[in-house]
């Protein structure tokens, strides 16, 4: 929609109050509210004033003013309010010089599309995420088990698991690693996921499957379709808001985070991705798995960087608890057709060139999309540019190769310690067409590392009691 549209928009549906989001640094919505008589088309032009030292990882408090600029392309009304609100995804500017924000993350995003046609190697990125996400009911401390949370040693499984399985099984209960995907009344999640589902269409975000995912407890994913790169992020935003606000209104809560819950599988964000050159998909060809040469060189690039974009893909300490074998989560970075167990999956999909694209499985739903998406397309384009040869598939259960076998595949940061030096040895590509500026990458590493790594570093954990 243009402004004049939206505004229409809003008096058609009567709105009384209009809801202003952004993304901040490390990738959570934040928001303010107008009355709907603010709404007018200097609203797109001028935006409003806010508080940018309060934001993390953005301003100092002697230069803490910031605009926001609503982007009318975003407007939809807003279900999770009492009265009728429209929603407006905002980027933000510098109040003085009027210029983009260079750490605003949609900035990032709207430069790496722009970089991307400026290469002339293609003028789409499409994205594709599955964010999975598990449903816990919505309370901190069940007295009535008071056994929840103890550890004891699965001889079975020979791995750790939290004593769960100690309780009697009352009734169809989801087995151990069995949740994809009985029908119910196993699957006690359906209709909540059905509301999901029909929100996010309501809304305009058409979906592609919803499903119970492998953990037990409670893990699902609903599939979005996939867009251009920075309709995409807002997308992703939005999803997150509703599954949220809906798991809410049941007395449930609703967590992205990558590993939850110990010995189970954890959340993903698969990213499908492909990329178009006027309305022709450029990576169908008669290579690998029916892939082009360039679709083989961006896999080259993405596995060169993956170990400096994990820590835009998988950005949390509890990113890399979910990067260990066993759990559908790759570790190794290989490419592969149809093989859960590689970094890079070329999905089996219908003859028509316009489906091929292919599935990086690395990033986790804790990344903020719009930079997780910018760097792996950058990572992509050095390949292309470089001609970076990804090597030979690994058409084999990776988890099951011997220490020998696996000497020369390269694998994923083991910390988000690791992942963070990589970025800072290894970050000129992200620096192309200005996308990724030297500031911001300077204070990504600062923010992840005084703020996140060492609070963490510094706090002793359950675990540790349990061993010492
Ligand atoms: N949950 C798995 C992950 O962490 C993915 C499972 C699947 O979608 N096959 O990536
Ligand atoms: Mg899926
Ligand atoms: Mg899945
Ligand atoms: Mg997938």
């Amino acid at each position: 929609m243009k402004p004049k549209e939206v505004i229409e928009f809003a008096k058609k549906n009567d709105v009384k109050f209009v809801d202003l989001k952004f993304i901040d640094f490390p990738g959570v919505w934040q928001h303010t509210t107008l009355p709907a008589h603010r709404l007018d088309e200097s609203l797109f032009e001028d935006g409003i004033q806010f508080d940018g030292s309060s934001v993390r990882g953005w301003q100092p408090i002697n230069a803490s003013d910031m605009t926001m600029i609503p982007d009318p392309e975003t407007a939809k009304l807003d279900p999770f309010f009492a009265h009728p609100t429209l929603s407006l995804v905002c980027s933000v500017y510098d109040p003085i010089t009027k210029q983009p924000y260079s750490r605003d993350p949609r900035h990032i995003a709207k430069k790496a599309e722009a970089y991307l046609r400026q290469t002339g190697i293609a003028d789409t990125s499409y994205m594709g995420p599955e964010a999975e996400f598990f449903i816990f009911d919505d309370v901190r401390f069940d007295h009535s088990k008071p056994n929840e949370g103890y550890y004891y040693l699965d001889s079975a499984e020979g791995a750790w698991n939290s004593g769960r399985e100690e309780y009697p099984n009352l009734g169809y209960k989801t087995r151990h690693k069995e949740g994809y995907f009985p029908v119910p009344p196993t699957d006690t999640l359906a209709n909540l996921r059905m509301e999901m589902m029909l929100a996010l269409e309501a809304s305009g975000v058409e979906v592609e499957v919803g499903h119970h995912e492998v953990a037990t407890g409670g893990q699902c994913e609903i599939g979005i379709k996939f867009h251009r790169m920075l309709p995409c992020g807002d997308q992703l935003m939005w999803f997150k808001y509703v599954v949220k606000n809906i798991a809410r209104k049941h007395g449930k809560t609703v967590t992205f985070m990558p590993k939850p819950l110990f010995g189970d599988n954890g959340s993903g964000m698969h990213v499908h991705q492909s990329l178009w050159k006027e309305g022709k998909p450029l990576f169908a060809g008669d290579g690998y798995a029916g892939l082009s040469q360039m679709a083989l060189h961006y896999i080259g690039g993405i596995i060169k960087h993956a170990k400096s974009l994990a820590a835009f893909t998988n950005p949390t300490t509890n990113s890399y608890r979910r990067l260990v074998p066993g759990f559908e989560a790759p570790v190794n970075l290989a490419y592969s057709s149809r093989n859960r167990s590689a970094s890079v999956r070329i999905p089996i999909t219908g003859p028509s060139p316009k489906t091929r694209r292919v599935e990086i499985r690395f990033p986790d739903p804790s990344c903020n999309p719009y930079l997780a998406f910018s760097a792996m397309l950058l990572a992509g384009l050095d390949g292309i540019q470089n001609k970076i040869d990804p090597g030979d598939p690994l058409d084999k259960d990776i988890y099951a190769l011997s220490p020998e076998e696996l000497k020369n595949v390269p694998h994923m940061p083991g910390s988000l310690e690791e992942a963070l030096d990589h970025l800072e040895r290894d970050h000129e590509f992200l620096l192309r067409g200005d996308v990724f500026t030297k500031d911001a990458i300077h204070e990504w590493l600062d923010y992840k590392r005084t703020k996140e790594l060492n609070p963490i570093r510094m706090r002793p954990t359950p675990h540790e009691f349990f061993l010492y």
